[in-house]
This record gives structure tokens, C-alpha cells and sequence, in this order.
């Protein structure tokens, strides 16, 4: 038994695949597809908010719900499994990759492993964060979040399982289609350091590409469609405390309501659409030059950039001519350890080149466009050009060349900041292959390696590549060696230097010959698990307490008599702190329209129209707002604002949960 264990942990921590290589092909066509989603919120209040590093940006309420997505795919023989996984998180950890691999290997034994599951992130930067196991994405957050963790586990491996036991005969199609719009690159002046005639190969300095996979059973019913397409989850500004999944979220909520598909009953099978990142490094869903949508509260941008979206995904979905996928379900998969690793002269185009250790440079610190936390810190400070050749770290400078050194992020002791050991992935269903890149790449440097990628694997009979961005890991940035001389913020962020992109584009380039080939050469051990050493802050709630001569659930503000279409009522209540009730799946707020002689529910916590903010009252008060931004098409009749939460007792912690409701009121001319 302990053998056998000893023999699971390493299989896992190496990332054996039982899905890669030759070994026992299926001769059967088609595929077993099921898809799911779950909730991974997490606590909604008090928790710093992962992606703009803003030490002020604390988390205080609810726009959206937040989802892992999962689409898993097996040959129709049901030998080789891969997941796609897609969650509103602002990037993938490794702790969280562990976390899911391990705990899926509990539930279904031997089914999924590091090597075919693959965990991609919108990139919202509207989630509370806490999630990471390196000290430097914990500092910005309050510290380590295990209610944030566990959430966004165990709500992913749920999401997992349940795709897995739901998989059926289904039909697999690739359409593709260009989005033109709504991608801004916010470091024009990096993206025009790379050479003239590579630029003229291309209309724009944005990749408009959108690649979709449609997955449908044989007879047409619609089962889940996963897109790819380069934008930043940046709608939402660093002012905005909501959490949120941002455009991508929107985008997904959107079609998936579009199809049907309803959130009441997690369990019951429904429609998934995933809207994954690519090569967004340098993109921004607004025009970051544009004043006015710079400063607005960001609400309204991201309502186009989703619907933008949703509608390009919703028209490729409708097309019939997408190639019908064939061929094997397969996975390759190793850790590489990037710091100070050689890279052949085929990539670096010279000899004994190597990359450097990890180190964040000061255009990292001074932020980009789409937000400046620290504002201290100049744009573009290039060593010996700008800056005065000075450097804090005289044995790292000659390898960093442009960067102006600030962070050893990758040798800091006792444990490393940033991860220096990554996985590294790429996941074949029939003639699609997906990179899982532990990184975000720029639009030219993401364009380079699709290429070289699906330049390897043409002769395997791979037709597509598409580029999962924020993968199983992060490493911050990369670009093109060209981009990086010239240091915005992305080239700042390239934490092993000028051959980052060589190296990663060498290391996806062996994994492209191994799937083809299925013999798979081995990489670095896998990172350990550094659960242990987490500083975890209190985010925990002691008590609660009513308001004075009151209960929870009280209104102190209620709704008007009479609201017309466009408007936004708003009620307030005397409620308890929300991160009482972490229950995923379930709604803090519902909107209740009368009808036959009973209130129905038509809107809840995760639907884009309402929204609750919170705010603390006294010691321990509670003040819950909830909004209904009426819809222009909301139908006219009688409704009410109700607000449910649970409190918790002073002394003896005792949990009670309470529910309230506005008076009822009209929507109508
Ligand atoms: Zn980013």
C-alpha cells in the first residue's frame, strides 16, 4: 500500500502520463466530452485583490460570482483524458495546480495527473486574492487567504469531477475568426522595436485571432464552447472593490445565458463556455490613452468588451464549416527550472547563451498603463541609457542587460518570490494543439511561438495551436528579446532576461517533438509544496453584531414606490459579515417579482444587474447594499430586494442565519 502510494506521489510530482506517447491508440472515432462549472468565489470582503498589486485595493462586495470552467475530453475508447480548465482568477499558482491534482487523484484514482490537467486563468483582476504560496503575491493581499485557496480549489476540482462523470459521445469542431476593436496594445513603443519586416506580416499590433472548439453530441445538442483570444481582464479599473470576473467572465456568463444554461442547481448538466486568455501580455480591453475611459468606474467597458466577445464566439459557434477534430487526446508535460538555464543556439541565434535568475526590473514596479500603483517608479528606465549604469546587483546586471534591476525575486532566502521551476505543457485533442504557458506573452512573442509550435507538430497532423495564457504557474511576463531592450512594463516583468523567450520557445518546441514522437525526455523535479510556511493573516470573522434595537436583516434604507427601466434601486440592510457564509453555489441577494400568488425569484448574486457592497458599521456592524440595475427590457410588475446572510454570536461564535426583504415596489412607466 505505501508502495503504492510512494509510486502515486511520484507519478504525480514528475507528471507520468498515462495519456502521452503511442502506446494504445484508439482506434474508435470521436470523443467522450463533458463539461462543467462551479462556483470559486471565495470571501468577498476584506481580502486584497489579486492583479494590480494595489495595496489599497481590499475587496468590499459582489458584482459577479466567480467560476472555473472545465471541458474534459477523452478518445471515444475513454484510455486518454486531458481538462481544459478555465477559472475567474487572475492567474493560475502552482500551489493551486498541486492542490487540484492532488485532491483530484483522491476522489478519481489515477485519472488525472499534472500532465493532462490544465488550468488556465481569465486574468480578472477583480478576485480576492492570497491564493499563491510565494511571499510576493501574499504581501499585496493581507497575507496568505485560505478561505480564498480553498475556494478556488475545490471549487475547480469540483467542476472537474463533475465534466468527468458527465462525459458522453460528442462531436469536436474548430472554427476561427478574427475580433477587431476591442485590443489595445498598451507598449506600442516595445512592439515597434521588433524588426520592420515581421511587423509588415501583420495588419495590427494586437492578434485579433479567436479560436473556437465546439463540442456538441452527435445528434446537435450543444455541450460547451471554449474560446481563445487575446485580451487583459483589466476592464475593471484598480478603484473597483466588486468582485468580479471582469470581461472574460461577462463574456462566459453571457453565453452561457444565452444558452440556457442557469446557475440555480450546480449539479444539473448545463451549457459551459470558457473564454480563455492568449497572447495578451501587451493588451488592454480599453484605449489606455483615452482619458475619459480611464477614469471611469470601468462598468460600462467591460459590459462591451464581454459582449464583443460573446458575440464573435456566439457567431463562430453558429458556423458549420469548422473542421471536425480527429486523432489521439494526448498530453506532454515537464518542470523546467529557468534560472541561469543554457539555451541552444537554434534559439538564442548565438552561442552559449543562457538566461539569467529571476529578477523584476524597476518598468515592472512602475506599473502600465491600465494601472500605476506605485507611481514613484519611471516608465521605461533602460540601464546605461536612461539610468545611470548603477546597479544593486553587479553579478546579475551583464546578464539583465536593459533591465534596471530591483527585486531578486528568484533568490531571495529562504524561499524564492517568484518561482524559478515551472511546468510546462502542451495538451492534443485531434488536430488542435493547446500551449499551457505558466506566463503572459506579448502579442509578437506569443505569435512566435504558435509558430515555431505548430511548425513541429505539422507533421503529426496538428492544424491548430491555441495559447492558454496564466497557466498552471506564473512567471510573470515575456517578450521578444527586441521588446525587452526597450523596458515597458512587460519587459520589466521578464524575470530571466533578454533568452527568456528562446528558452520557453526551446522547451515547447522539445515538448512538440516528444508528443509527436511519444517519447517524453525528463525536466526538473517538481516544485515542493510550501503550504507549511504561510503566513496566514486573520481574515476571519469573530462576531457580529446587530444594530442597535434591531435585527440582522433589517432594512435601514428601502426602496422607492416605483422604479422605471434603466434605473438602479437600492436597498440597505443591518446584516452580518459576509465571509460568514462562504457556501459556494448559494446567493446573498435575490430579486423577487410577484407572480401567481407568490414570489418568484428572477435575479441572484452572480447575475451582472445586481450588485452588494458592504460596509462596516461600528465595531462589528454590518451595512449590506444591495443594487438592481434594472435592465432595459425588465418586465413590468411588482417586486421586492431580499438579502440573506448568517451571524455570528459574540462569546459563543454561534451561527444564526437571517434573511430580509424590502417592501414591495413597482417597475413600470
Ligand atoms: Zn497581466
Amino acid at each position: 500500500m505505501k508502495k503504492l502510494l510512494f509510486f502515486n506521489v511520484m507519478a504525480l510530482s514528475l507528471g507520468l502520463l498515462p495519456t502521452a506517447g503511442k502506446a494504445s491508440p484508439c482506434n474508435q472515432s470521436g470523443y467522450l466530452v463533458g463539461a462543467a462549472a462551479d462556483d470559486i468565489t471565495g470571501p468577498i470582503v476584506g481580502v486584497g485583490m489579486m492583479g494590480y498589486a494595489d495595496l489599497g485595493q481590499f475587496d468590499e462586495g459582489l458584482h459577479m460570482r466567480l467560476r472555473a470552467r472545465s471541458l474534459v475530453v477523452s478518445d471515444a475508447c475513454g484510455q486518454a483524458t486531458v481538462a481544459l480548465v478555465i477559472d475567474d482568477i487572475s492567474m493560475t499558482f502552482y500551489s493551486v495546480k498541486q492542490a487540484v491534482v492532488e485532491r483530484l487523484d483522491r476522489q478519481l484514482p489515477g485519472v488525472f495527473n499534472n500532465g493532462n490537467v490544465l488550468l488556465s486563468a481569465t486574468h480578472t483582476h477583480a478576485g480576492p486574492g492570497g491564493y499563491a504560496h510565494r511571499l510576493l503575491y501574499n504581501i499585496t493581499t493581507g497575507g496568505f487567504s485560505p478561505e480564498t485557496f480553498n475556494a478556488i480549489v475545490d471549487g475547480t476540482v469540483r467542476s472537474i469531477v463533475r465534466a468527468y462523470k458527465q462525459r458522453q459521445s460528442a462531436q469536436l469542431s474548430v472554427v476561427q475568426g478574427e475580433l477587431g476593436g476591442v485590443q489595445f496594445n498598451r507598449s506600442p513603443e516595445a512592439y515597434l522595436n521588433n524588426p520592420l519586416e515581421e511587423r509588415q506580416r501583420y495588419a495590427t499590433d494586437t492578434d485579433r485571432g479567436m479560436l473556437l472548439l465546439k463540442a456538441q453530441t452527435p445528434d446537435g445538442v450543444p455541450i460547451a464552447a471554449f474560446n481563445w483570444f487575446a485580451v487583459h481582464g483589466v476592464s475593471l479599473p484598480l478603484t473597483n472593490k466588486l468582485v468580479s470576473g471582469d470581461n472574460k467572465g461577462l463574456a462566459a456568463y453571457l453565453f452561457e445565458r444565452r444558452m440556457g444554461a442557469s446557475y440555480v442547481d450546480a449539479n444539473s448538466p448545463q451549457f459551459v463556455a470558457g473564454f480563455e486568455q492568449a497572447n495578451a501580455g501587451d493588451i488592454s480591453p480599453y484605449d489606455p490613452d483615452d482619458k475619459a475611459a480611464a477614469s471611469s468606474d470601468g462598468f460600462a467597458r467591460n459590459q462591451d468588451s464581454a459582449e464583443a466577445q460573446m458575440v464573435k464566439a456566439w457567431d463562430l459557434f453558429q458556423r458549420t464549416d469548422g473542421l471536425v477534430l480527429s486523432g489521439p487526446v494526448a498530453a506532454v508535460h515537464r518542470f523546467e527550472d529557468l534560472a541561469n538555464k543554457p539555451v541552444s543556439e537554434r534559439f538564442a541565434g548565438f552561442a552559449g547563451g543562457r538566461t539569467c535568475n529571476g529578477v523584476l526590473g524597476v518598468s515592472f514596479a512602475a506599473g502600465t498603463k491600465n494601472g500605476k500603483p506605485f507611481p514613484i517608479f519611471p516608465d521605461h528606465a533602460i540601464y546605461g541609457k536612461n539610468w545611470l549604469p548603477i546597479t544593486l546587483m553587479a553579478a546579475e546586471q551583464d546578464c539583465h542587460k536593459q533591465k534596471v534591476l530591483l527585486l531578486p525575486t528568484g533568490f531571495v532566502r529562504p524561499t524564492s518570490w517568484t518561482a524559478n521551476t515551472a511546468p510546462f505543457q502542451i495538451v492534443r485533442i485531434g488536430e488542435l494543439a493547446v500551449i499551457a504557458t505558466p506566463f503572459e506573452i506579448t502579442t509578437m512573442a506569443g505569435r512566435r511561438l504558435k509558430q515555431q509550435v505548430l511548425q513541429t507538430l505539422a507533421n503529426s497532423g496538428v492544424k491548430f495551436v491555441a495559447l492558454s495564457g496564466l497557466a498552471n504557474e506564473y512567471l510573470h511576463y515575456v517578450t521578444t528579446a527586441e521588446e525587452y531592450a526597450v523596458q515597458s512594463y512587460e519587459g520589466g516583468a521578464t524575470l530571466f532576461g533578454p533568452l527568456s523567450l528562446a528558452a520557453y520557445t526551446e522547451i515547447f518546441d522539445q515538448l512538440a517533438v516528444d508528443l509527436g514522437t511519444g517519447r517524453q525526455r525528463s525536466g526538473a523535479v517538481a516544485p515542493p509544496d510550501l503550504s507549511a510556511e504561510q503566513v496566514v493573516l486573520p481574515h476571519q470573522v469573530l462576531f457580529d453584531l446587530p444594530p442597535p434595537g434591531g435585527n440582522y436583516g433589517d432594512v435601514k434604507v428601502d426602496a422607492l414606490e416605483l422604479y422605471h427601466r434603466g434605473d438602479a434601486a437600492k436597498v440597505d440592510f443591518w446584516g452580518a459579515h459576509p465571509n460568514n457564509n462562504l457556501a459556494p453555489n448559494k446567493s446573498y441577494l435575490t430579486v423577487e417579482q410577484w407572480l401567481n400568488q407568490r414570489w418568484e425569484v428572477k435575479l441572484y448574486d452572480w447575475d451582472p444587474e445586481t450588485t452588494l457592497h458592504w460596509q462596516r458599521v461600528g465595531l462589528a456592524g454590518s451595512l449590506i447594499s444591495v443594487v438592481w440595475h434594472l435592465a432595459p427590457d425588465t418586465e413590468f410588475g411588482t417586486y421586492r430586494i431580499c438579502h440573506s446572510g448568517i451571524a455570528k454570536t459574540p462569546l459563543t461564535g454561534e451561527a444564526s442565519p437571517y434573511r430580509g426583504c424590502s417592501k414591495q415596489f413597482k417597475v413600470g412607466v
